[in-house]
This record gives structure tokens, C-alpha cells and sequence, in this order.
């Protein structure tokens, strides 16, 4: 599978945002954006005129980013979208919320949305009770995901979970208290995700 293989802070960099694409380094002094809040590259600090079409561009650009998205499948995700009832841009971020991958890293069981890709390709969760090794399986209200029995006592998954426990849980999911379950409550709604972004700037990009 085809993968984005720049330095990952260049991303950011580039969004000039913070993506949290590097798991507890990114709560760090060491980010690269509180360090250089500038894009990269040689032009980098000259860049300020951006075109409607740049600024579009950049919003879907950041989002794709954020969830670890290639265009192809980013591409799908919208055309699902406006399948769906209600806003399209809203449906979008629904979707890319409802990822496996992405639920693995809201339940607090990743540092980073690379990582969580990597812990559901190792087969370490289920779906109502069964492996689910697919990091786009879309999870929907009502699944339960879990940490699979035998990678529960794993050193790795204590020491996330313990650096992940001051990161909140959205209202549309819920973590049991022995933090190996989770379940799904509802789609995820705009005003619980947390992603600093303008979702219909990326409708009208796609809507051109
Ligand atoms: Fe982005 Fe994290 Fe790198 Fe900061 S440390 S630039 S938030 S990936």
C-alpha cells in the first residue's frame, strides 16, 4: 500500500497547524511548529498571498493529513458523504472519525494516528469480538472494539494508555474501566471532533 513518506513534522509545517502525527512528542518543546511556524522549504517564510483554490486546497489537505489518508481513499470517503443525509462536509469528518484506526487512537490505545494504523495491522483489536486487522474497517454505533485478550498485558498498551490518560474521550464513544473495551455510542457529531478545520472549504473544493 502506498504510504506518505516526507518527515512527518513537515506535514504540519506545511498546514501550519499541529497535526499530532508524532504521538507525545507533539505536547513537547520539541514540536517542530513551536520551534518554526513556518512552512517548509526554501520559500518558506516568503509565502503569504494564497489563492481561494489554495486555501480550499489546504483544508483538505490538512484533514486528509491528520487522519493518515491517501488521496484515492480521501476521495472515496467524500463521494460516500454525500450519500449520506445533512451536510456533506459534516459526513465527511463523520467517516473519517468512524475508522478503526481512528477509534483506536480516541480510545486512547495509540500515541498517534500512524501508530494506531500499525497496532490494528498487527491484529491487536477486535470488533465485536472478532480480529479486525483493517485500519478503514468503519466502525459503526453500537460496535464494541477491544483490545484483543492476548495483547492486553502487553508493556506497550499499559504505557500508552497511561501517557494517553489526561487525553479526553469524545461523547461518541466510551472507554470501560478496565480500559480494554470500548464501545461505539453514535456518530460522531461536528461539535465532538476536535479538528481545527473549516469541513466546507473541502466541499467546494470537490464540489468545483
Ligand atoms: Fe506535528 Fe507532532 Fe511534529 Fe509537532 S511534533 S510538528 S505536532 S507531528
Amino acid at each position: 500500500m502506498a504510504r506518505y513518506t516526507d518527515a512527518v513534522c513537515r506535514q504540519c509545517r506545511r498546514e501550519g497547524k499541529k497535526l499530532f502525527l508524532k504521538g507525545e512528542r507533539c505536547y513537547t518543546g520539541k514540536c517542530a511548529i513551536a520551534r518554526r511556524e513556518y512552512a517548509p522549504g526554501q520559500h518558506g517564510q516568503g509565502r503569504k498571498k494564497v489563492s481561494e483554490y489554495g486555501i480550499q486546497l489546504r483544508a483538505k489537505q490538512m484533514t486528509r493529513r491528520y487522519y493518515g489518508v491517501l488521496e484515492g481513499q480521501f476521495r472515496h470517503y467524500y463521494e460516500l458523504a454525500e450519500k449520506r443525509e445533512g451536510k456533506t462536509g459534516e459526513a465527511l469528518l463523520a467517516i473519517l472519525e468512524s475508522r478503526l484506526d481512528n477509534t483506536v487512537y480516541r480510545l486512547g490505545w495509540a500515541s498517534s494516528h500512524a501508530e494506531a494504523r500499525q497496532l490494528v495491522n498487527h491484529g491487536h483489536f477486535t470488533v465485536n469480538g472478532k480480529k479486525v486487522d483493517i485500519p478503514s474497517y468503519l466502525t459503526k454505533p453500537g460496535d464494541v472494539v477491544a483490545i484483543a485478550e492476548n495483547s492486553r498485558q502487553s508493556v506497550k498498551f499499559k504505557t500508552v494508555i497511561e501517557a494517553t490518560s489526561a487525553r479526553p474521550i469524545p461523547k461518541f464513544l466510551e472507554r470501560s474501566a478496565d480500559t480494554f473495551e470500548g464501545k461505539v455510542l453514535a456518530v460522531a457529531q461536528r461539535e465532538d471532533i476536535d479538528l481545527d478545520v473549516d469541513e466546507t472549504l473541502i466541499v467546494e473544493l470537490y464540489s468545483k
